[in-house]
Order: C-alpha cells, then structure tokens, then sequence
C-alpha cells in the first residue's frame, strides 16, 4: 500500500470510533509535541500516531492495522537514541501515556503499563521501601529497557532488568493478547527477556522487587591526566568488587569546561560496610571531588536527568568489552579527549555478579559474562548539517577504533538502524531459538522497526 493515508483522515475514523485514546496526524498543531521523541535528532514523520490508553487500543489497533496492511511501530516512553519507535510514513501504536504501577508489597512484585518510566514505577515502589533495576535516568522506559534487556548500577545484586522481569502480556501479531510467564507461553516470557520488541505490543510487565530504598552512591571525580593510572587500578579492582557494588565509570566535561574522569560506584548492601568497600576507589588518584553519599535510588536516578535534557541532538555507539586493557584505555583517551561537543561524554556499565551468573540459554539476552559496555554518547544542540556530522563522526570513530577488542555483538538497545548485522551476533547461539518464535508469534514481521530486530 502506498502512503497517501495520512490525507485520508475518512478511513481513520473507523479505528479512532474503536478507540479511548486519540489519533494525531501531520497536519494537527498537537502532532509534533506528541511526535517529539527524546532524542531531537530523530526528525522521523510518521503518518499517523495512535495514542492508546489502555489495552484495549492496542488490541484493536493491531487488528486495523493488520487488516488495512498498515506498517507499525511501537512506542513505550520514547527514550530509543535511534528513534525505533517512529517509522517513516508508518502508524505509530503510541503507549507513551499509559502509566499505571501497582505494588505488591507482600509478594514483593510491581505490575505496569507500557509507557511506565523509571523515574514513575521508583515513585510508587519506594513507598513500600522496594526496588528493581530501572535506567539510570528516571526516563528511561521500563518497557524497551527491559526487552533490551537492561543495565544499571543495580544489576550487580539483581540481575538485568530482563533477569527481573517475571509476567507480561503482549498483543500479538494477530491481535490476541496473551500471557507470557514460566507457566503459559514459558517461550514467549524467554524471548522477552532481552530479545527485543519482536513478537508484539507488551501493554504490561510484571517485576521481581527487592528490599531497598537507600544506597551508597554519587560521583568521584579525577583529573583526565590521571585517566590513565587510575583506569588501570580501577580494572585491577573491579574483578574484586562484591555483587552489592556496581561501578559506572567515563569522562564527562563539567560546566568550567574541563574533561574529567568520574567512578560512580552504587553500593545497595549495607551502608555501614559500603564505606568500607568502595574506600579504595578514592585513593586512585587526587580527588577532585567526593560526592559519594547515602541517597535513596528514586533520588539516585533523577540525579543526572538535567545533564541528558530531552530534546538535545543524540548520537550513540557502543562497544562490550570484557577488560579495560591499555588498549582501548588508550583509544578512549587518545580519540576520546577533547570531545567535539561541551555536552557529549562517554560512560562505561560494569556488567557483573547476577547479571552475569545467569545461563546464556536462560533468557534471550546472551551476553552473560563480566564485560563492560562502553556508551561513546554524542550531544549538541541543533547545528548545521556539517557541524553535526562532526560530532557523530567523533562517535564512530572511536567505536571503529574500539572494534578489534571488543564482542562482535554489542548491545541492542543501543545499537544503530544501521547496524542491523550486529543483532544476530549480539543474541549469539541464543539467535536459531528467536528466529523460531518470531516465526511463531510475527511470520509477517509487521514488528520490523524494532530494538533487536530478528527477520523471520
Ligand atoms: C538518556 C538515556 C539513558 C539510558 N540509560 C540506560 C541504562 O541505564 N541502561 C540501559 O540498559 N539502557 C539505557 N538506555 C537505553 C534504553 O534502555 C532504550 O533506549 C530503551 O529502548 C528505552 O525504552 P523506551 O520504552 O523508552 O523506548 P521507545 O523509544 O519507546 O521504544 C524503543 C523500542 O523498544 C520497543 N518497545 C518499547 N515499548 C514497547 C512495548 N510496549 N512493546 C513492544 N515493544 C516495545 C520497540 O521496539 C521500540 O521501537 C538509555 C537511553 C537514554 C536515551
């Protein structure tokens, strides 16, 4: 079908008549708020985006669709650096507003709605003095993050987030809503977790909670002169550090204008012996500054909010490796420093403890040993066509560089449209196993604009 539909707002009116929620086309004022993902650089139009408020939408919107032969994609909160939740020309099944979280406190468990944040489910969790792994900026949408399968400062302790996803119930190509957890569709449930938005709209995801509310956490900064040695001590000392430690460590430029090297270490055990164990990564170097403190973790993840604005211009490449060897310490500093723009930096996650224990069979996410996962993140403000290219070739080509010692695959949620050949390397021997169920669950592959996208 060509698309001219957007002009045709008649053959809409059917679906809208269906619907809770609302329909936004090109020519609507209220379309570009609503199209805005947060990275401004993604200049995506699709012809029509579907918001949907409840289940419901999203049942009869997949089956519209399906029978007008529309192309879709699919939103949670918009946080995907490379804008998958648009597609050209396509209607968007927009699930940005439904936001519902509900507690269980006794089975420690949260329930949520598709467009549910980090920052939302942490809000009403830590009411109940509970936790799970979450984005590290409150953000981040549960859903794409936890079918990317999910880092954070937590997953040394907890698992991925896909390690802590227990249920969800997904809309299938079909348009049927079924049940995925380790009694019906056991499959489905292992393909959800961290093989990607494959095999259909998940309108809800139920988590595994832990006891928690404050943890040790906040920035130690060094001089970028001293990146070098206290780099080294830090990969000495990461491979000794408990499950309860998470360290994010990378260079960012601080508002007088100097590139430093920041250790972030996030310690969710017991307060009084987290001093203790995150003591040496003070004396790697001299201080700049020490903002190590006890923080609750809803806190925790609003704390960098204001240095990734939504809106800004993104642009991101990453690399896993398993060691920060002289290497690709050397290419970081060497490449890396200066960055081409004041607001660009580049942060390293330590995947590690039980995140890494769990089987490369368990679960779709395959990557299952200690590496780190080096994010080069470009950022700028709305330049011209050269200056911009500028700042996503500062990005590339660091990652080129970084590309001989690093895992073939990477991460999805964060790979590039156009890196499409890294995703069946990146699920590994985990990949004949998602090719069978998107051909079980999406023969037509109308879930193509996708993080982890597997062609049946
Ligand atoms: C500032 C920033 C910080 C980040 N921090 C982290 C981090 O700490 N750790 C980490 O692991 N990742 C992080 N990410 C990456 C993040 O996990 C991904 O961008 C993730 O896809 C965001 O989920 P979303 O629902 O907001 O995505 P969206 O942009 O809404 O969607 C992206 C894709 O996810 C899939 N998807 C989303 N919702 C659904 C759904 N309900 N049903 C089916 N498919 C769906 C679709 O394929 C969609 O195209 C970060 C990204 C940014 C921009």
């Amino acid at each position: 079908m060509t698309t001219t539909y957007s002009s045709n707002k008649a053959l809409f009116k059917e679906l809208a008549a269906l619907l809770t929620g609302q329909l936004f086309f090109p020519e609507d004022t209220a379309y570009e708020p609503v199209r805005q993902l947060w990275n401004g650089k993604v200049a995506t139009r699709p012809s029509v985006i579907v918001r949907c408020l409840c289940t419901e939408d999203v049942i009869y919107t997949v089956r519209w669709l399906r029978a007008h032969g529309l192309p879709l994609s699919v939103r949670g909160a918009g946080h995907d650096f490379a804008g998958r939740a648009l597609s050209e020309n396509g209607v968007v099944i927009d699930c940005s507003q439904m936001r519902g979280v509900i507690i269980d406190p006794d089975k420690r468990t949260a329930q949520i709605q598709a467009g549910v944040t980090a920052g939302d489910l942490m809000e009403v969790a830590e009411k109940y003095g509970l936790a799970t792994t979450t984005g590290t900026i409150s953000s981040v949408g549960m859903a794409g993050f936890t079918l990317g399968g999910g880092y954070n400062s937590l997953m040394g302790a907890y698992g991925l987030a896909a390690d802590n996803l227990l249920s969800a119930q997904v809309v299938t190509a079909d348009g049927h809503l079924v049940t995925a957890n380790a009694n019906e569709n056991p499959d489905l449930l292992w393909g959800l977790r961290g093989g990607g938005g494959n095999f259909g709209v998940v309108v809800s995801l139920e988590y595994r909670l832990h006891p928690l509310t404050t943890v040790l956490s906040g920035m130690l900064l060094y001089p970028k002169e001293q990146a070098r040695t206290v780099l080294h001590r830090f990969n000495e000392f990461i491979a000794t550090v408990p499950d309860e430690l998470t360290i994010q460590s990378g260079f960012i430029q601080t508002p007088d204008g100097s590139t430093v090297l920041f250790l972030s270490p996030t310690y969710c055990g017991l307060l009084s012996s987290g001093e203790q164990v995150i003591a040496p990564l003070r004396n790697f170097g001299t201080l700049l500054v020490d903002r190590v403190q006890p923080v609750t973790y809803n806190a925790l993840i609003h704390a960098l909010d204001a240095i990734v604005p939504k809106g800004r211009h993104y642009y991101i490449q990453t690399r896993s490796i398993n060691a920060l060897q002289n290497e690709t310490i050397e290419t970081l500093i060497e490449q890396g420093l200066p960055f081409s723009s004041p607001f660009s930096m580049i942060s390293i996650h330590n995947f590690h403890g039980a995140a890494s224990r769990v089987g490369v069979s368990e679960t779709a996410f395959a990557l299952r040993q200690d590496h780190f996962m080096l994010e080069l993140i470009a950022a700028w403000e709305p330049q011209s066509a050269k200056e911009e290219q500028q700042h996503i070739q500062w990005s590339q080509n660091i990652s080129r560089s970084l590309a001989p010692y690093a895992f073939k695959g990477g991460y999805i949620n964060l790979l590039d449209r156009q890196e499409q050949e890294r995703v069946p390397l990146a699920f590994g021997s985990n990949y004949e196993c998602l090719l069978k169920l998107k051909r079980r669950y999406d023969p037509d592959n109308i879930f193509r604009s996708t993080i982890g996208h597997v062609t049946p």
